[in-house]
């Protein structure tokens, strides 16, 4: 603030907020309050109903009509969180929650998170923050050896990993890659052309990302399952499929396998799904959001078999792996695909890490620039529960 006089500016001491936004005994003293906060509310949240109960536009009423011309106390702010958002909350983390995906959280995470979040850094490139591209480098490795992925997706090897938010950019993000590598060698003007293949048990984020990507609606194929077969996709019905499209002067593009479907678990046969993919050169990617965190257990790690042979695999560790939200870990064979489709080189961010090609930065790997760091709370995890988790 330079030679800037607070002296000179009114009401500024009426609240120690407004001297330093991290002011470090404002901070503390009110982050210790927070914590006090959620302890009570873990320690008490049976006692709530898990679905809450408010109706729609049942907040309204309850606020002011707009935002406090003066600044309020933490105190007073905490009490409406517990008089009014409280019971807007469904309580996820409650032991009683088995709607969509449970048990995201665990303090390991959550302090990881707080870690992030402390730091509040930027890490779009290495030099904007090395330990935070370096970090999930090593996590990522971690984690992909833990699953018992080939070498080919790890660091280690010449494929790698990256965190993103949720599964739905990393579907996208790989489904870029692989259209315009498959462009690049047909030429552009054949993207009507490209089909993506998934099954009916597909999650509705490989539609979307098709939405955006550009592929034409009607080329978008969710092939029929069936409960003989236990929902998981046949490789013969997606030759057919496939065998059809190509006839027709279509070109196949990419197919979303499964492990773990949204509705019934289902697991898509990698290895055999792989062959007739492999046949016509097509991107393979793995949504293992649910369940692929459970492949790290020997006893479930056939559930994986035949990953040696698709292009790119991805898991929400916010979903069964003690990772508050957000946190999608996604390894690619070829990171040079995901990096042709996403980066950018501006003035402003050229520096000689980048420039001297020793360095990995991970904007180039994702849909935005900005990004959290996130692999301290995954180190967190790794590290609290270790392998054995005895
Ligand atoms: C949860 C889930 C998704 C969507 O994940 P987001 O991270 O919310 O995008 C996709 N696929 C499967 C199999 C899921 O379980």
């Amino acid at each position: 603030m330079g030679s800037f006089n607070f002296d000179n500016v009114p009401n500024l001491h009426t609240s120690s907020n407004n001297i330093n936004p991290l002011d470090p005994g404002e901070f503390r003293r009110q982050g210790h309050m927070i914590i006090d906060f959620l302890a009570d509310y873990y320690q008490t949240i049976e006692k709530y109903p898990v679905l809450s109960q408010v109706e729609p536009g049942y907040l309204q009423p309850r606020l002011p009509k707009s935002t406090p011309y003066n600044p309020e106390p933490i105190e007073t702010i905490l009490q409406d969180v517990h008089d009014h958002i409280v019971p807007g909350i469904t309580h996820w983390q409650s032991p009683n929650f088995f709607a969509y995906f449970q048990c995201t959280s665990s303090i390991a995470g959550f302090l990881g998170e707080m870690l992030s979040t402390g730091f509040n850094v930027v890490g779009f490139n290495w030099v904007a923050s090395p330990a935070a591209t370096e970090l999930e480098t090593i996590v990522m490795d971690w984690l992909g050896e833990m699953l018992e992925l080939p070498k080919s997706f790890l660091f280690s090897g010449n494929g790698g990993g990256v965190l993103q938010g949720t599964t739905c950019e990393a579907v996208l993000c790989t489904l870029v890659a692989a259209r315009d590598q498959m462009l690049s060698r047909i030429g552009r003007e054949n993207l009507v052309k490209l089909v993506v293949y998934a099954s009916d048990q597909t999650h509705s984020a490989l539609q979307k990302a098709a939405q955006i990507a550009g592929i034409h609606p009607k080329n978008f194929r969710a092939i029929k399952t069936c409960k003989s077969t236990s929902f998981a996709l046949s490789p013969g019905s997606l030759r057919a499929q496939i065998r059809e499209d190509v006839e027709a002067g279509l070109v196949p593009l990419f197919l979303c396998a499964t492990v773990g479907t949204t509705s019934t678990t289902a697991v898509d046969p990698l290895g055999s799904l792989c062959d007739v993919a492999k046949d016509y050169g097509m991107w393979v990617h793995v949504d293992a959001a649910y369940a692929g965190s459970a492949c790290i257990c020997p006893e479930f790690r056939h559930f994986m078999d035949g990953v040696e042979g698709v292009n790119s695999i991805s898991l929400n560790a916010h979903k069964w792996f003690l990772t508050t939200l957000d946190c999608c870990c996604l390894w690619v064979k070829d990171p040079s695909a995901l990096i042709k489709s996403l980066s950018t080189n501006p003035e402003y961010l050229k520096n000689k890490a980048t420039d001297s090609k020793q360095v990995v930065d991970y904007k180039d790997w994702q849909i935005t620039l900005s990004r959290r760091f996130r692999s301290l709370k995954l180190w967190f995890v790794l590290r609290s529960y270790g392998v054995a988790n005895p």
